[in-house]
C-alpha cells in the first residue's frame, strides 16, 4: 500500500502481556531482533490484573516444604479438574500434547521468573491436585509485568504502546508481518522468521462472547483491551477455535481501589517482598492482614454465601434488582452504570467477621472478612446505623432503600429467607459483574505454531498465552499463568529458531 511506514525485525510479537513480554525475551535471547507491538497505553494485559497465582511442580518451594512431586502426577489431577469443572465429555476432548508441555515445563517457568526477580509464598494446597502447587506472587501481579519489562529492556526487545495491531501480511501462504495503528496511521511492520499473537483473549467482545456463549454477550470483561483480535487474524487463516463457550464468569467482583495507595505504587523491590513472604510465614494473620491487604490492587469477589446469610443486592437508586439465590450476575447489565451494592445488617456482619464465613478469598491473608474491608477498603466499605443513614452514606436514596428493606422483609416472612433486622446496617460497593476470561484460544501444534483445521501449520505464525491456548482445559487455579509463561518461553524460542532445550 502505498504513503505506509514499513518497519523491520525478525519476529514482531502482538500483545505486551504476560506471555507477550515473555516470548519477546526468548526469542530475543535467542539472537532474533523483536518489536513488540501493544494496543493499550501500558504494557499489562490481564496478567497485571490477575490475582496472581501460579500452578506449578519441582519448584524450590516445593522442594523446601518437602512435597514430593512431579509433572506426571501433575498431568493427572488436571485432567481431574478438567472433569470436575468441564465436565467428561470436554475433559475426553482436552489437547493433552499442549498440557504434556504445561506440565512438564511449568517449573521451570516459575524458576526463570525467580531469577528475575518475582517473588512467591506457598505452595498452597487446592484439591483435588494431591499436594500443594499453588504459588503466590508478591506483592501483587503487577510485579510480574514490572520484572518482565525489566528484562525485556535490558535484553534489546522494542516494545511498543498504543500500537493496535489491525491485520497479518500474508505473502503466498506465509505470514510476513502485519498492519498496525501508529499515530493513527497504518504502519507495515514485517517480520523475517515470525509474528508470535498473543494478543489475550476475547472477554471485552461482545461479538466474540455472543457468538459462542450469547448471555454472555454483555457482560463486561475485565480487561477492555482484549477483544479477539489475535483470534480473529488466526481463524481467518483458517484455524479453528476449540472450547470457545467456556468463560470464567460472569462473576461478582468488586472495583480495585480508583487510585492505588503509595504502598500500591511501591516497586516490588526484593527486601520488601523479602520481608513480606517472611512475614507470612512466621508472623500470626492477624497482625499481618491489614498490611498485606494494603497491596491487593486486584478485582476481589464476594462469595455467594453472603446472600445465602441475608445479604441483598441494591442498585445505585437503592432498589433491589435480582433474586440474591439465582443468578445475580446476569442482572447487571440493565442497572445504572451496570454497578450494585451488597447491602446487610450487623448479624451478617458479625457472622462474616470470622472463619468459616469470609467476604472474598484474597492474595497474601486467604480469606478477607468484614472488618478487613472496614480497615483497609474505605472506598467500598459503608455503614450506619439506620438505613437511611447508610443510604447517605452509599449516595442512593434513602426512601427507596428503606422501602425495598421493608419489601424484602415481608417477603421473608413468607420464603423462610433471613430478613435485614438490627442496624448498623453495612454495604459493600459498588460491585459488577464481570466476565474474567474467556477458554477459546487458536489450535497449536506442540511447537506453538498456528495450524488449520486439516493440521497444517500456517508458515511464519505462533500463537502463545490465551491467544494460542488450542483446546487446552486450564481448569482450576494458577494454570491460565503458568501457561502464559510456559507458551510464551517455548513459543518465543521455537519462533526464533532456537532449541528449546537452551531455555533458561
Ligand atoms: C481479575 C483476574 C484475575 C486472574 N487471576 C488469575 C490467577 O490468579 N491465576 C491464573 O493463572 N490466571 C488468572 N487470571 C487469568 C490470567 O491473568 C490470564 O489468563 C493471563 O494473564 C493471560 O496472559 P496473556 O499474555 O495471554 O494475555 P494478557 O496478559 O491479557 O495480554 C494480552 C495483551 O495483548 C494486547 N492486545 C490485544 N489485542 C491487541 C492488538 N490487536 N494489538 C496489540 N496488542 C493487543 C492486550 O492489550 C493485552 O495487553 C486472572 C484474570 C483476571 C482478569
Amino acid at each position: 500500500m502505498t504513503g505506509q511506514q514499513v518497519q523491520e525485525s525478525d519476529i514482531i510479537v502482538v500483545g505486551g502481556g504476560g506471555s507477550g513480554l515473555t516470548a519477546a525475551i526468548f526469542a530475543r535471547k535467542a539472537g532474533a531482533s523483536v518489536i513488540l507491538l501493544e494496543k493499550h497505553s501500558e504494557l499489562r494485559g490481564s496478567t497485571g490484573l490477575s490475582i496472581g497465582s501460579i500452578t506449578a511442580t519441582g519448584t524450590p518451594h516445593q522442594k523446601k516444604a518437602g512435597i514430593a512431586d512431579n509433572a506426571d502426577a501433575h498431568f493427572e489431577d488436571m485432567g481431574k479438574f478438567a472433569e470436575k469443572f468441564s465436565g467428561p465429555e470436554r475433559a475426553a476432548r482436552d489437547n493433552l500434547e499442549l498440557r504434556r508441555v504445561l506440565v512438564d515445563n511449568v517449573g521451570d517457568s516459575v524458576k526463570w521468573l525467580m531469577k528475575l526477580g518475582v517473588r512467591f509464598y506457598g505452595p498452597m494446597p487446592e484439591p483435588p491436585h494431591r499436594v500443594p502447587r499453588m504459588h503466590n506472587i508478591l506483592p501483587n501481579s503487577r510485579a510480574y509485568i514490572y520484572f518482565l519489562k525489566r528484562e525485556a529492556e535490558r535484553v534489546g526487545v522494542d516494545a511498543r504502546v498504543n500500537t493496535p495491531v489491525r491485520q497479518l501480511i500474508l505473502e503466498g501462504d506465509r505470514v510476513r508481518g502485519v498492519i498496525a495503528m501508529v499515530d493513527g496511521r497504518e504502519t507495515r511492520f514485517l517480520a523475517s522468521r515470525a509474528v508470535i499473537l498473543a494478543s489475550g483473549d476475547y472477554s471485552s467482545s461482545p461479538e466474540w462472547k455472543g457468538r459462542f456463549n450469547p448471555p454472555m454477550r454483555d457482560v463486561d470483561g475485565v480487561n477492555t483491551t482484549n477483544t479477539g483480535d489475535g483470534q480473529r487474524m488466526g481463524e481467518e487463516l483458517g484455524a479453528k477455535i476449540d472450547f470457545g463457550e467456556l468463560m470464567y464468569g460472569p462473576n461478582l467482583r468488586f472495583m480495585p481501589p480508583a487510585k492505588a495507595a503509595l504502598v500500591q505504587r511501591l516497586p516490588p523491590w526484593p527486601w520488601l517482598t523479602g520481608l513480606m513472604k517472611t512475614a507470612l510465614e512466621t508472623m500470626p494473620s492477624w497482625l499481618l492482614r491489614p498490611f498485606v491487604l494494603q497491596f491487593v490492587t486486584t478485582y476481589l469477589s464476594p462469595e455467594p454465601t453472603m446472600f445465602e446469610q441475608g445479604a441483598i443486592l441494591v442498585n445505585r437508586n437503592g432498589r433491589r434488582f435480582a433474586d440474591e439465590l439465582d443468578k445475580p450476575t446476569h442482572a447487571f447489565g440493565g442497572q445504572p452504570d451496570k454497578a450494585g451494592f451488597i447491602l446487610f445488617d450487623e448479624a451478617v456482619a458479625r457472622q462474616f467477621s470470622a472463619w468459616p464465613y469470609f467476604v472474598c478469598t484474597a492474595p497474601g491473608v486467604a480469606y478477607a472478612y468484614v472488618p478487613d474491608f472496614r480497615r483497609t477498603r474505605p472506598d467500598i466499605y459503608y455503614r450506619g446505623d439506620t438505613l437511611a443513614a447508610v443510604a447517605r452514606s452509599m449516595g442512593v436514596p434513602e426512601g427507596a432503600l428503606e422501602e425495598e428493606v421493608a419489601a424484602y422483609n415481608d417477603e421473608c416472612a413468607r420464603n423462610g429467607r433471613r430478613p435485614l433486622e438490627k442496624g448498623p446496617f453495612h454495604a459493600l460497593g459498588p460491585v459488577r459483574s464481570w466476565i474474567i476470561l474467556t477458554e477459546g484460544g487458536l489450535s497449536v501444534n506442540g511447537h506453538h505454531q498456528v495450524i488449520r483445521d486439516d493440521g497444517r501449520v500456517v508458515p511464519g505464525l505462533y500463537a502463545v498465552g490465551s491467544a494460542g491456548q488450542g483446546g487446552l482445559l486450564l481448569d482450576g487455579h494458577g494454570h491460565h499463568l503458568g501457561w502464559a509463561f510456559t507458551s510464551g518461553r517455548l513459543g518465543g524460542l521455537h519462533a526464533a529458531g532456537a532449541n528449546s532445550r537452551d531455555l533458561s
